[in-house]
């Protein structure tokens, strides 16, 4: 499924993990309904309930830049699905669930700042994934859905 993933999506990918603990931050925002990667292009769509002001959107940005900065490792775990359950909660999922059958989960923690269940391919440090800019943010009122779509580079 990720094997065709390139190695600037492996980039674009992770930057997903550092802008939504930039999200979560700043807006609060805790469940991910979709996310989009292709190229150097990314999309994470969250649930929320309004549309966030500049001020808001230009923090996200900034901390997910300094996140970059400050190079932290990007560490996954494999854990048993109760034990990471127990340990983590719900914080840890997406609003996309993940198939009762699967009891291994890979679990991807920036530390302080973001923890998912997420099998995909990331980079080792934050610092590889370069300059984040966020390039189109959408509200998407009825469906309470915030898109926020960014470039690395
Ligand atoms: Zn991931």
């Amino acid at each position: 499924m990720w094997d065709d993933f390139s190695e600037v999506e492996v980039k674009t990918h992770t930057a997903l993990h550092v802008v939504k603990g930039a999200i979560r931050k700043v807006l609060g925002a805790k469940w991910t309904a979709a996310t989009y990667v292709k190229g150097n292009h990314g999309r994470i769509t969250v649930q929320f309930y309004r549309k966030p002001s500049q001020e808001e959107i230009k923090r996200i940005e900034e901390l997910s830049n300094m996140k970059v900065k400050e190079n932290v490792p990007v560490e996954i775990i494999e854990m048993e699905r109760d034990k990471a359950e127990e340990k983590f909660g719900d914080e840890m999922y997406d609003l996309f669930p993940i198939p009762e059958h699967v009891k291994k989960l890979k679990i991807v923690i920036i530390e302080g700042w973001n923890i998912n269940a997420c099998n995909k391919p990331h980079t080792k440090r934050t610092g590889e994934i370069g300059e984040i800019t966020i390039r189109k943010v959408r509200f998407r009122k009825r469906k309470n859905l915030l898109e926020i779509s960014f470039n690395v580079e």
